[in-house]
């Protein structure tokens, strides 16, 4: 038995999930993500260690995606499309539907709105979403006669899950990002009983103790509650799915048993309109993107940023590079976006998880 790891990305950093394993000399891939945090070579993996001849389809036997998360996903389009790799492409029926709309409206905030040079088109994302075979949760699959795989449940998003993967008497299992804490919108991941070789978990959060989610939830209410008090807008940047459902189920409970009347914007729903960003009166508002990294939540943060009686929620992670993460180290009076626009920062901020 041999087992190589290969890791791509996302060994000492968080984002651009990509792990190639070789085991008994089937090599896969798990997850094809993309940094946030980077717009240079950085952004993507560096599939040349992979193959120097970028004979991709020679040098790999399977990509498995866990989830649509783009640090997972990011790269598949420029991986398959650009680079040119055709083999067969995991991942489960939620995840092939969600992803597309990921990479579509990314590819869209950094063309359109941050005037980057286009990485991949929308025609290499359905060209490359075309490729990709559809497993349930639970299914065992043959790849070929001699690798298998499987996916379990992984209570993250919307059709996130774990693979295992078998190969002779060798087996192992890749998380990607997973959750053992149900919430109102997600169970806790399930996985059998299983005998491993090898096992790469996600770790993000590994080492860090978090208060019970009563706790951050009744943090997170109060916050709200006291600035919508105070006549006050609260930006809630979140990613467009996933967590954004869940803590709209909880303002939503909340508002109703306390009877609040401020309005609640959901900006991926609403065709939102953009003179309500400066109507009078207090508002929540969700927008995207979570990290606040471009896209409609950097542009409702300029405008609400330079009020003291403001509030921003930030999710519990940003990405090294965005406005979010700025906002979380430390307490900036000034954010510089580039050399021609600087944002004034007197609106309170908050974290949640
Ligand atoms: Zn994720």
């Amino acid at each position: 038995m041999a087992i190589e790891c290969l890791v791509l990305g996302a060994g000492q950093e968080v984002g651009k999930s990509c792990v190639v394993v070789t085991i008994n000399g089937k090599r896969i891939m798990f997850d094809c993500g993309m940094h946030m945090g980077y717009d240079d070579h950085r952004r993507y993996p560096d599939f040349s260690l992979i193959s120097k001849s970028r004979d991709f389809d020679h040098s790999l036997d399977c990509v498995i995606i866990t989830h649509f998360h783009l640090d997972h996903v990011g790269a598949l389009p420029y991986f398959t499309e650009v680079c040119g790799y055709n083999g067969p492409i995991y991942m489960t029926y939620p995840t092939k539907a969600l992803a597309p709309l990921m990479l579509e409206d990314f590819r869209k905030v950094l063309v359109d709105r941050r005037g980057e040079e286009e990485q991949f088109t929308s025609l290499h994302i359905s060209q490359c979403m075309q490729k990709v075979i559809a497993i349930d949760l639970k299914q065992t699959l043959q790849v070929d006669d001699d690798l298998q795989i499987r996916a379990y449940y992984a209570g993250h998003v919307l059709g996130a899950a774990m693979f295992y993967a078998k190969v002779g008497e060798s087996a192992m299992v890749y998380t990607g990002d997973y959750n053992m804490t149900p919430d109102r919108h997600l169970g806790a991941a399930q996985i059998d009983r299983l005998e491993l070789d090898l096992l790469i978990t996600e770790s993000t959060y590994a080492t860090t103790i978090r208060d019970s989610k009563y706790a951050r939830e009744r943090e997170f209410l109060k916050a709200v509650h006291e600035c919508v008090a105070g006549g006050g807008k609260v930006l809630i940047p979140t990613f467009a799915l996933g967590r954004a459902q869940e803590l709209c189920i909880l303002l939503d409970d909340y508002w109703e048993r306390m009877n609040l009347k401020v309005p609640i914007y959901f900006s991926a729903v609403h065709n939102f309109d953009r003179s309500l960003i400066n109507a009078p009166g207090p508002c929540v508002l969700f927008a995207t993107p979570g990290m606040i990294s471009g896209g409609f939540s950097l542009e409702v943060f300029k405008q609400w940023a330079p009020c003291e009686m403001n509030l921003i929620t930030l999710p519990g992670y940003c990405v090294a590079g965005t406005v979010g993460h700025k906002l979380m180290s430390g307490k900036p009076t000034k954010i510089v976006l580039d050399k021609d626009t600087q944002i004034d920062v007197r609106c309170q901020s908050s974290y949640r998880q």
